[in-house]
């Protein structure tokens, strides 16, 4: 069959409906921000794929990295016979990311795996059990994933019980009410009733809600969350799946506040579109689990290796910070244009490229349209445009085009975007 409706009805018949549909559009090649369709039809990419693609589909760099790969070998378990990429990619991962040296990193493939792993290791080192994380924070859909996870619906619903232990604070940011103070306040309130502090092994935080909806933390918070894990022995664990490799303009959010986790946990973009997580952390903090109980079949794929590879040259090579933030710019001064004629749209922000927008009833940001932003997104696909929306009242459309998307594309697609708002 060669129409997407078709491809639907036979998806509808043959795959399970937990896996939602964002656009019925069933995509046979991608090159850098662009998709084009079993029709033919093209489209432009604002979604990357959940993030995924900060260097673009198909770059050609990445391309030639994973055939080279695949004429030598495609897969024989690190853990079995080891292959040196792991080992090459490790030590790149020990240099990039913040903090002291010596570090170690675990390879893993998804991003929920690598939450997963981060709060094994954390409990291995400190031998405590409880984990705190953020309303609003999205770690996966692993039953410690969701655990984790702040929004119950859709992700939550119907699947627990979820492991025990496990708590949220309110996340620090004024634009949700959420003042510093108020959060740390409500640390030291769970500190005092739910549990000690010794029996915390962990903080978990994203330094911008991903699926949240683009919030970002309190600078002021982040440093004294740092100061509170020292204090008490807790590991900081910074979840820059969705944030890291250069999206914020910085090539890990955490930078924005100066602050150094203990353990971070990457995913997403580290392969260009290959399936490859990464726990990346402190040696001693890393060193804790005892041989074989980490790993997995195909954690740290050499594929994705190879990939992963290549996009860490990029990084430099494309200058992905400098095109993230010139990105962000371009696409807020966009995007408050269009908020000039549109009243629906409500505030617009984030750190470099990770740019949100929100629509809102009648002009009011204290209304939020999740109608409209179902419409929004569903209209957009139809210009060809992929939109993707987020946030825990589901009326943020998030903007995660590839960074290496030229200008003149990221201008069509505003364009389709004004053409979208106007029809729905
Ligand atoms: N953590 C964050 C911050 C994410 O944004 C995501 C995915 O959206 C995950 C974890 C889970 O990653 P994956 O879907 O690869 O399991």
């Amino acid at each position: 069959p060669s129409s997407n409706r078709e491809w639907q009805a036979r998806r509808e018949a043959a795959v399970v409906q937990g896996v939602g549909t964002l656009l019925p559009a069933f995509i046979t090649r991608a090159e850098n921000a662009e998709l084009w369709d079993v029709e033919g039809k093209r489209y432009i990419d604002f979604a990357s794929g959940i993030a995924v693609l900060n260097t673009g589909h198909n770059h050609p760099k990445v391309v030639a990295a994973v055939r080279a790969q695949l004429e030598h070998f495609s897969h024989t378990c690190f853990q079995v016979t080891p292959y040196s990429s792991y080992v090459e990619l490790a030590e790149r991962l020990n240099a990039l990311v913040p903090g002291p040296t010596p570090k170690r990193t675990l390879l893993l493939s998804t991003g929920a795996e690598a939450v997963e792993n981060a709060v094994k290791i954390a409990r291995a080192y400190t031998g405590r059990p409880g984990v705190i994380a953020f309303k609003g924070g999205f770690h996966g859909r692993t039953l410690m994933g969701m655990a984790l996870t702040g929004k119950v619906a859709p992700y939550k619903a119907g699947f627990g019980p979820f492991p025990p232990e496990i708590y949220h604070l309110p996340f620090p940011c004024d634009y949700l009410g959420i003042s510093e103070e108020h959060a740390l306040t409500a640390l030291e309130a769970l500190f005092a009733a739910d549990i000690e502090p010794t029996r915390v092994a962990a903080i978990i935080i994203e330094p911008v809600l991903g699926e949240g909806g683009f919030y970002v933390a309190a600078p002021g918070f982040l440093q004294a969350l740092r100061r509170l894990c020292d204090q008490h022995g807790i590991l900081l664990i910074c979840d820059e799946i969705q944030s890291g490799f250069c999206r914020t303009g910085k090539t890990f959010a955490c930078e924005y506040a100066g602050i150094e986790p203990d353990i971070m946990t990457l995913a997403k973009s580290l392969a260009g579109g290959f399936p490859l997580s990464a726990v990346v952390g402190k040696e001693a903090v890393m060193n804790a689990a005892k041989p074989g109980g980490l790993g997995g079949t195909y954690a740290g794929s050499p594929i994705a290796c190879a990939a992963a590879l290549a996009v860490l040259d990029l990084i430099e090579e494309e200058q992905l910070n400098q095109k993230a933030l010139a990105q962000g710019e371009q696409l807020k001064a966009g995007l408050h244009r269009l908020a000039e004629r549109f009243g629906c749209i409500g505030q617009i922000r984030g750190p470099g490229a990770m740019v949100a927008m929100e629509l809102v009833k009648d002009g009011d940001a204290t209304r939020p349209d999740p109608d409209l932003t179902k419409r929004l997104v569903a209209e957009a696909g139809q210009r060809g445009l992929v939109l993707l929306s987020c946030g825990v009242r589901g009326n943020v459309i998030r903007f995660l085009a590839p960074l290496t998307t030229p200008a003149p594309l990221i201008a069509e697609g505003l364009y389709l975007l004004e053409q979208s708002l106007e029809a729905v």
